[in-house]
């Protein structure tokens, strides 16, 4: 018999964390009209330097990235139109190493997303203790409106336009929403065609991210989301939660909502909501995770699956399910939605899911939130240990990976728990608050040049 799963009245009783309020900062409590990504991180910064008296300097030095390169680059489409193109690549801080981060391609991409997302960057390499700093890029436009081919040009072509803004020793893209491997091994082909004969072999760390055979590492596809599924079992651990038997609710299901959720169905937990760009579906007897993931790998959504009850967006967040992952954009829990939310925990895989209204209300209704800055970590843990195995010639094997991944995500989990309860804030604070005091120790030492 499968051992029955406690109620939220049991888990909030038990919970170190459901006990603390969140942290009393008044940017915690602003409510939000018009949402700014960018404004929404820099007031958890401002939050989390009040906790741990962030040195003023330090402050200031990331409150903007150091670079923000804004590239315009023609491309010739399938019907010899040209076309212009808007490229980013923001790189925002770089103490700890190379600047690091995924490059999107989103038809509503702007120069502020792009800043949030290469700050959250810099936090996640210090709070996982990787030696890089943080960056993020793409273009605005859309991936699935252009051929392959027209993809595979605007790709080197952007590439082509970053090239002297990137490097393995100075900033290396990854894939994020809109991009994969492919994205990726068109990025490191362009590249290493543009430096010369002589050094085209020990530029392949230029991007992580890549298909195995062209210098990639095993486990990094699915890493992001094992990194949360790491994230959840210490959560299930520390609640003495039984994830057997428990449900999931997913929405976005790419990269990380998919492997997510293949990953925890191993572990028994069924998936009886889901949600991508084409819509929302429910099954109260659990889809089947990895035949959704192929279905979506085959046709580019979860449109036209079978084997789900199509459901509005709203029917989506009412349902109920022991684990909500937001796996897709940011912004996407607002208080209309948290209001609805019925369940234990938040495992945050996308960057920014919940707005800071919706987190005090979902805070509020007792669901912890693993915060995004650490859940969806997995990524640029892999990443880095991909960029190592190019620095060395050497092919990790997908155990060694994952095991030395599990190691990090509990370290960061465990680290992030202590602070909570230590300085009575919530995990997101108390994430932000760890990276911070690892970055700031660095400029202490290192101090301004000149
Ligand atoms: P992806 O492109 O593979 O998948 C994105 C998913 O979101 C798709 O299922 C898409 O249909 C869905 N989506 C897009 N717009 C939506 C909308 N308006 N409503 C509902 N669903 C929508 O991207 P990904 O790599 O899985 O990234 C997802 C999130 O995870 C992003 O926030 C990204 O920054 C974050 N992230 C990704 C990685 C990584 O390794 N890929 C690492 C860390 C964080």
């Amino acid at each position: 018999m499968k051992p029955t799963s406690p109620s939220l009245e049991t888990l909030q009783a038990a919970a170190p964390f459901s006990a603390v309020p969140p942290t009393p900062c008044s940017s915690r409590s602003i409510m939000v009209k018009e949402y700014d990504f960018f404004k929404v991180i820099q007031d958890y910064l401002d939050c989390a330097a009040k906790v741990i008296n962030l040195q003023d300097f330090v402050r200031t030095i990331l409150s903007q990235p150091k670079n923000e390169i804004i590239v315009n680059f023609p491309v010739k489409m399938d019907n010899e139109e040209v076309r212009l193109f808007k490229g980013y690549r923001v790189q925002h801080n770089n103490l700890l190493g190379p600047f690091k981060g995924g490059m999107r391609f989103h038809p509503s991409l702007t120069l502020d997303d792009v800043k949030a997302l290469a700050s959250m960057m810099t936090w996640k390499s210090a709070l996982m203790r990787i030696p890089f700093g943080g960056a993020k890029g793409g273009i605005k436009f859309d991936p699935h409106a252009v051929s392959k081919a027209e993809l595979q040009r605007i790709t080197r072509r952007f590439t082509h336009a970053l090239s002297d803004n990137i490097g393995p020793e100075y900033d290396i893209p990854a894939p994020d929403v809109g991009t994969n491997s492919q994205t990726m091994a068109w990025m490191m082909d362009t590249y290493s065609n543009m430096v010369g004969s002589a050094n085209k072999q020990s530029v392949r760390g230029v991007v992580t991210g890549k298909p195995v055979a062209s210098g990639g590492t095993l486990g990094r596809a699915k890493a992001t989301g094992q990194g949360a599924v790491y994230c959840a079992i210490e959560w299930a651990a520390e609640k003495n939660f039984n994830l057997e038997g428990s449900t999931m609710m997913v929405q976005g299901f790419g990269n990380v909502g998919s492997h997510f959720a293949v990953i925890l169905s191993r572990l028994g937990v069924s998936t009886v909501a889901v949600g991508d760009h084409s819509g929302y579906m429910v099954n109260p007897e659990g889809f089947n995770a990895h035949k959704l993931q192929d279905w979506v790998i085959a046709n580019g959504s979860i449109a036209g699956y079978p084997g789900g009850k199509a459901v509005t967006r709203e029917d989506f967040f009412k349902q109920k399910a022991d684990i909500f992952a937001p796996c897709a954009l940011e912004n996407q829990v607002g208080e209309s939605e948290a209001r609805l939310l019925d369940c234990k925990v938040v495992v945050e895989g996308a960057n920014g899911p919940i707005n800071p209204s919706g987190e005090k209300i979902v805070l509020d209704k007792g669901i912890d939130i693993i915060p995004d800055v650490l859940a969806n970590a997995g990524g640029v843990t892999v990443s880095y240990y991909e960029w190592v195995q190019n620095k060395r010639s050497e092919s990790w094997t997908e155990e060694e990976v994952d095991s030395k991944l599990e190691k990090a995500m509990i370290r960061a989990y465990r680290e992030i728990g202590d602070f909570a309860r230590q300085h009575k804030v919530d995990r997101r604070i108390a994430a932000y608050a760890l990276a911070l005091s690892r970055i700031e120790a660095v400029y202490k030492e290192r101090e301004i040049f000149p």
